[in-house]
């Protein structure tokens, strides 16, 4: 071989005796084929072969594996966001004339996709109660295809009634998908639950690290299976092996993560519930919160995530105090070591009258946690010190 053709083939070295505990990044686009059969018969691979870079390499298909293990599923695909996660459910399994049910407690992305993607594509979308339990039924009409959840709701912390959701959607052969970010499978398992669609925000736990974003889909069906890959193959949607090795990696410490921030977490809530007035605190662990019954029924932990009403009183304080805090740092996402404050301003449709101001959202992360109170505790005080006007949780 002449000199510029040594530059480009690479001589084979051995890999004998290299064991690693770290899984290799494969990247690619091309995937080649011992013979012009084998490629010619490439998309007799089956649902675990390779035959594009896009559609899987050893780095993704390690990461896709650990998830379907921890989500006690068949197979996971893995997509660029965490909102994709959602959009590539929907997109699989609605035609127009369906109509997809979404709480109303969803990460706020998922109706604006219903709203301005799938409504003008002639796909309908009611919003629900998140509280609605089995009384889901009386929406189930013959245009229901998917009943979607989150569990617990993005930043009001409803924990929804999933047996009784799923059962009513059995009842009527209508799929369901959760969105299980706030849990992971380490503390919930919607699978188990016969939830057909197990999706998470990578980018918040398991990635851990505020830098990496994907979603992972989990699923107890091959069919259900084909259907999330054709669409991913269809609209050319895959992820980096980088970004799966940097997940991989977070995936390794989150139990340890998860412990910490979800005790500390809990801890937190437990002091300001003690200093505010009933339902300020919106935590699920905590007596009276929305769904706390179903969360001791169902859930074997919480993470580090957890909410505070700012009543009317504590608004104009609020910018000035999450400014001036120390530790914590101001902004959306969560999940990493860097501890978080998000005011949110909620809007509900089943019932306008509540949440209807803001919610801080407060994210636990690694720091020391007696430096975390010193920035929390002004926030407290300023919330307890005007005559409380609790509103509903
Ligand atoms: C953050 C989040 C998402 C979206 O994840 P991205 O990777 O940021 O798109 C979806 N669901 C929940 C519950 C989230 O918290």
């Amino acid at each position: 071989m002449r000199d510029r053709t040594l530059c480009v083939k690479r001589p084979e070295v051995s890999h004998e005796g290299f064991a690693s505990l770290a899984t290799p990044t494969y990247r690619a686009s091309t995937i080649v084929f011992d013979s012009a059969e084998a490629y010619a018969n490439r998309s007799k691979r089956g649902p675990d072969g390779y035959t594009y870079g896009l559609h899987g390499t050893p780095t993704s298909r390690t990461l896709e594996a650990s998830i379907t293990a921890l989500e006690q599923g068949l197979r996971t695909v893995l997509v660029p966001s965490g909102q994709a996660a959602i959009t590539v459910v929907f997109l699989s399994v609605l035609m127009p004339g369906d109509t997809v049910l979404i709480p109303d407690s969803a990460y706020p992305p998922v109706a604006s996709f219903c709203e301005n993607y799938l409504k003008p594509r002639g796909i309908s979308y009611r919003i629900y109660d998140p509280m609605i339990g089995a009384g889901i039924a009386d929406l189930i009409d013959d245009s229901v295809k998917l009943i979607w959840t989150e569990s617990p709701g993005s930043t009001t912390m409803e924990i929804q009634d999933i047996p009784a959701i799923v059962a009513a959607a059995k009842a009527r052969g209508v799929l369901t998908g959760c969105d299980n970010t706030w849990a992971t499978p380490l503390y919930f398992k919607p699978l188990a639950h016969d939830v057909d669609f197990s999706s998470m925000a990578l980018t918040k736990y398991v990635g851990g690290h505020s830098d990496l974003l994907m979603g992972s889909i989990a699923v107890k069906d091959m069919a259900l299976h084909k259907k999330l890959k054709d669409t991913m193959r269809m609209i050319g949607m895959g992820v980096s092996p980088d970004d799966c090795a940097l997940a991989l990696r977070g995936m390794e410490t989150m139990g340890v993560r998860l412990a910490h921030s979800g005790r500390v977490a809990l801890d937190f809530a437990k002091r300001m519930a003690s200093r505010l007035p009933q339902g300020l605190v919106l935590h699920p662990a905590l007596s009276g919160a929305a769904g706390h019954a179903f969360f001791q029924r169902d859930f074997s932990g919480g993470s580090g995530v957890f909410s505070v009403v700012i009543p009317a009183h504590a608004e104009t304080a609020l910018p000035d105090l999450l400014t001036a805090a120390q530790t914590f740092s101001i902004g959306a996402s969560w999940g990493g070591t860097h501890s978080l404050l998000a005011p949110m301003t909620i809007t509900r449709v089943t019932d306008p009258a509540a949440h209807s101001g803001t919610i801080l959202r407060i994210n636990i992360g690694l720091e020391d946690e007696n430096d975390l109170w010193a920035d929390l505790e002004p926030i407290v005080e300023a919330v307890a010190a005007a005559p409380p006007v609790a509103r509903t949780a």
